[in-house]
């Protein structure tokens, strides 16, 4: 077994206060492995002292809970620091993790920077959710965890992967899933909180089958204007949820969503079948996954040359594979 979850668990048993960090633009992986892990400390050692603080809100994920109030710099300075799901420093919504020591990376991203004292990468899994659920699976007889920790864990492992759909997931990943289960996990109403969708969303993506794009090599996109997300009444993040719209396009093998942002920068979110987009998203400002990636482009010219870049790669996929769809 990987000695890094020794040390990682050595270091959780000796310091009294642990902080707990994520990345930019939350999603239900990073929420639900910073809040899980904490669950499963505080039900393990209830007198340490852990904090998840993180200005960014997230209305899809309000019903997962409050973070805490910031402290002062004086407690950073003497705890432990725990950054889960992001792959580069940069990322880090709170960026006085540094003020920590020691610092530990957990992390599922392809390794870009090892940026911990301690760095437990695996970018095989289907989540880090799966990594603490791993982590708790590995340390069951000394670790404890409550229901409320294992739906946040689940829930992470439930969204990073599509419902358990992508190619990441493994035996490993549902052997790790029925263990959350098995704590209580109240099923019905977590996939209604992750899942129900009211009527203008429904509406917005009506909008979105109306007018999404396609390429010749296989390429789906939308741009989402500041002129639709006042139209639409959109919160960025509802915005930012056109891409799950596009997938599950026969023949197409990418398919990206461009999101106005307020500071003139364009979010780009990639996803893929069968074919790799991380590097096309490294040469636009960003990374991620292979099948999974974030970017940022600045005007409409180097979104138009992003589009190209990955028409003419998927073009060349489908050349050279078989068994594609
Ligand atoms: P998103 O479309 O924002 O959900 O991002 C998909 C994946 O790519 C997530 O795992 C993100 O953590 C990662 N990602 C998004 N944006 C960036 C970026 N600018 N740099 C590196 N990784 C990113």
């Amino acid at each position: 077994m990987n000695t890094v979850l020794f040390s990682i668990l050595e270091e959780i048993e000796k310091s009294p206060s642990i902080m707990l960090f994520r990345h930019r633009r939350v999603d239900g992986d990073c929420v639900g492995a910073t809040k899980g892990l904490k669950g499963v400390i505080k039900a393990t050692w209830p007198e340490k002292d852990v904090y998840i603080i993180d200005d960014e809100k997230s209305e899809f994920l309000a019903f997962m809970g409050e973070d805490d109030e910031d402290v002062n710099d004086e407690i950073y300075r003497k705890s432990l620091a725990i950054v889960i799901d992001v792959g580069n420093s940069d990322r880090i919504s709170n960026q006085k993790f540094s003020l920590c020591s020691p610092i530990i990376k957990i992390d599922h991203h392809i390794e870009r920077e090892p940026y911990g004292d301690i760095n437990w990468v695996e970018d095989y899994r289907s989540s880090a959710c799966e990594m603490i659920a791993y982590f708790y699976s590995v340390f069951q007889d000394k670790l404890k965890i409550t229901k409320e920790a294992a739906t946040h864990i689940y829930t992470g492992m439930l969204t990073d992967s599509g419902r358990f759909q992508y190619d990441g997931v493994t035996g490993d990943t549902m052997r790790l899933a029925g263990l959350m289960i098995d704590q209580g996990i109240d099923m019905e109403t977590l996939n209604a909180h992750l899942y129900m969708r009211d009527f203008d969303q429904l509406k917005f993506k009506a909008f979105i089958y109306e007018n999404m794009c396609q390429t010749p090599g296989g390429v789906a996109y939308i741009h989402i204007t500041k002129e639709m997300q006042a139209h639409f009444h959109l919160s960025f993040e509802s915005a930012s949820s056109a891409i799950s719209s596009l997938s599950d396009i026969k023949g197409i093998l990418c398919w990206l969503a461009f999101i106005d942002s307020e500071g003139g920068e364009i979010r780009v979110r990639l996803r893929s079948r069968f074919a790799h987009i991380n590097t096309i998203a490294e040469k636009y400002h960003g990374g991620g996954h292979a099948c999974a990636s974030g970017a940022t482009v600045y005007s409409l010219d180097e979104m138009a040359n992003l589009i190209s870049d990955c028409d003419k790669h998927i073009k060349e996929y489908k050349a050279a594979h078989t068994g594609w769809m």
